[in-house]
């Protein structure tokens, strides 16, 4: 076929997300950090009532309801918060706006691929900087490279730590262009760094309902910063980003703050449980602040376990990364998915080592 793309699309792979199997298929899918536990069933009840003439219409360009009810949980006004089709899509409106040929983009690694794939849609530049060995944040050089845009996802993905406030206070000022602190992970964690918007005209905060409210299916996220900030990414958003549906789906989640707060703790219990399980098969497993653990296999054979479990119907990341190609990362499911995860991985070990003998 002739060419038709600009040369930089051209040139780019995309972004390639965890294998979705399709609905219905037994397998316990620990790949992609969804919620173990199905969404509020206040959320579900509002879905139930969705009347035809909400869907006749076009829906609020703005996402009005679901920005008032974030307003009132986060006691933020509500001109400081930016709706958006998932926060992926928050993300891309941030580089649509900043980013263009000749600009830097910079982000620690390892992190969330898709911070590359939007940075390489704007053809800008990439600056990737290690993270220390200890995931402790490279601050200077993410000082000296100055982007236009620097992404901080915090907790990470795929390590699962969280980055200290303070580094993040010492980083948004040094910078004269956008820190954005994505937060897709902040309901697992002990800490978050909303307070910065107010102290930082540079900062937005991301979050999103996929991860802590279960709702990756229905695409909602949003950002925080202030409002000169965000009137600039307001300009390139598509003009009905967020559909009715979700919209009000995604404002009976945020709203039911009780059912969140009791998966979460299911949550972090059986994180907990999990850790000690796999440390128990002799993995090394790091600290993690979020729904999913980043584990090193005892003779760091990943990619091999990650083949097996795949064949059992147990799906995990594996990242085929330098400092990743020896790990996994695996989803926290519910305890009984948990469980048969942690069986399939001693047996699978169990064999190997008597093929070794
Ligand atoms: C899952 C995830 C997102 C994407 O969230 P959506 O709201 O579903 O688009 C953003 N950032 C990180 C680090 C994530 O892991």
């Amino acid at each position: 076929m002739s060419n038709y793309f600009r040369s930089h699309v051209d040139a780019m792979a995309g972004y390639v997300p965890g294998e979705q199997p399709p609905a219905g298929t037994q397998t316990i899918k620990l790949n992609s950090n969804e919620n173990a536990y199905p969404p509020s069933p206040a959320a579900l009840a509002v879905l139930q009532s969705i009347d035809g003439e909400w869907l006749r219409r076009y829906p609020e360009p703005f996402g009005e309801k679901f920005r008032q009810t974030i307003s009132q949980i986060l006691e933020i006004p509500s001109d400081w918060i930016i709706v958006g089709n998932g926060s992926d899509e928050v993300l891309n409106l941030v580089m649509r706006a900043c980013a263009e040929p000749g600009r830097q983009v910079v982000y620690p690694m390892p992190t969330y691929v898709l911070y590359r794939t939007l940075t390489e849609m704007q053809s800008a530049e990439i600056v990737e900087i290690p993270y220390n060995q200890d995931y402790s944040l490279p601050l200077e050089e993410l000082i000296a490279a100055n982007g236009c845009v620097t992404f901080i996802a915090s907790p990470n993905s795929p390590s699962g730590h969280v980055v200290p406030i303070d580094d993040l206070r010492q980083l948004a000022p040094q910078l004269s262009g956008i820190l954005v602190i994505d937060e897709a992970y902040v309901d697992f964690a002990e800490e978050n760094a909303l307070g910065l918007v107010k102290d930082y005209e540079n900062v937005i905060v991301i979050r999103t309902l996929s991860k802590g409210y279960s709702l990756a299916g229905l695409r909602l996220g949003f950002g925080v910063a202030n409002p000169q900030l965000l009137h600039g990414l307001f300009k390139v958003k598509d003009s009905y980003n967020i559909d009715a549906i979700a919209c009000a789906v995604g404002a009976a989640a945020i709203s039911d703050q009780a059912y969140k707060n009791a998966c979460i703790v299911k949550i972090k219990a059986s994180r907990t449980q999990l850790a000690t399980d796999l440390k128990q098969l002799g993995f090394h497993v790091w600290p993690s602040q979020t729904n999913f653990l980043l584990v090193q296999p005892p003779q760091g054979n990943a990619e091999y376990l990650y083949q097996k479990l795949k064949e059992q119907g147990i799906l995990v990341r594996y990242f085929r990364q330098p400092g990743l190609d020896n790990k996994l990362r695996i989803t926290v499911g519910t305890e009984s998915q948990n469980q048969a995860l942690v069986e399939a991985l001693s047996k699978l070990l169990k064999e190997l080592r008597l093929h070794e003998n």
